[in-house]
């Protein structure tokens, strides 16, 4: 479940998007959960660690922060991703919070996709699709 953040060219504002997995990201336009628009610059060539320009995200770029993160383990994932979304102080919304509980309950991905089809590709972004 990778996360980017892009750069709206629209409306200028910073858009965290979630994805299902890495293909996904190569395969679909994002689109800015704000205005809609699908001028967006990429801020991250991969998951959302790090080269932020805030500094409180500094020990987040050191590669041995991700050491612990096992990509086929749901519950590692959910540990990354609480700290992740801690460190960038964003409230990604009761849709993170719930896939977040259900991957620590040992959910797969697949099977949360599955019952909460609304999530569909991307969910966290603030404010209204
Ligand atoms: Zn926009």
């Amino acid at each position: 479940m990778p996360i980017y953040e892009y750069r709206c060219n629209e409306c200028g504002r910073r858009v965290t998007l979630f994805w299902r997995s890495f293909s996904e990201v190569e395969k679909t336009s994002p689109r800015c959960s704000f205005c809609g628009g699908e001028d967006l610059t990429r801020l991250v060539s991969r998951v959302a660690v790090a080269r932020s320009e805030e500094s409180r995200l500094d020990d987040l770029a050191d590669p041995s922060s991700l050491a612990g993160l096992d990509e086929d383990d749901p519950k590692s994932m959910a540990r990354w991703m609480r700290k992740m979304s801690r460190e960038m102080g964003e409230d990604l919304g009761p849709e993170f919070d719930e896939v977040m509980d259900r991957l620590e309950s040992g959910q797969s991905p697949e099977d949360i996709e599955e019952s909460m089809p609304d999530l569909g590709g991307e969910l966290g972004a603030e404010g209204e699709f």
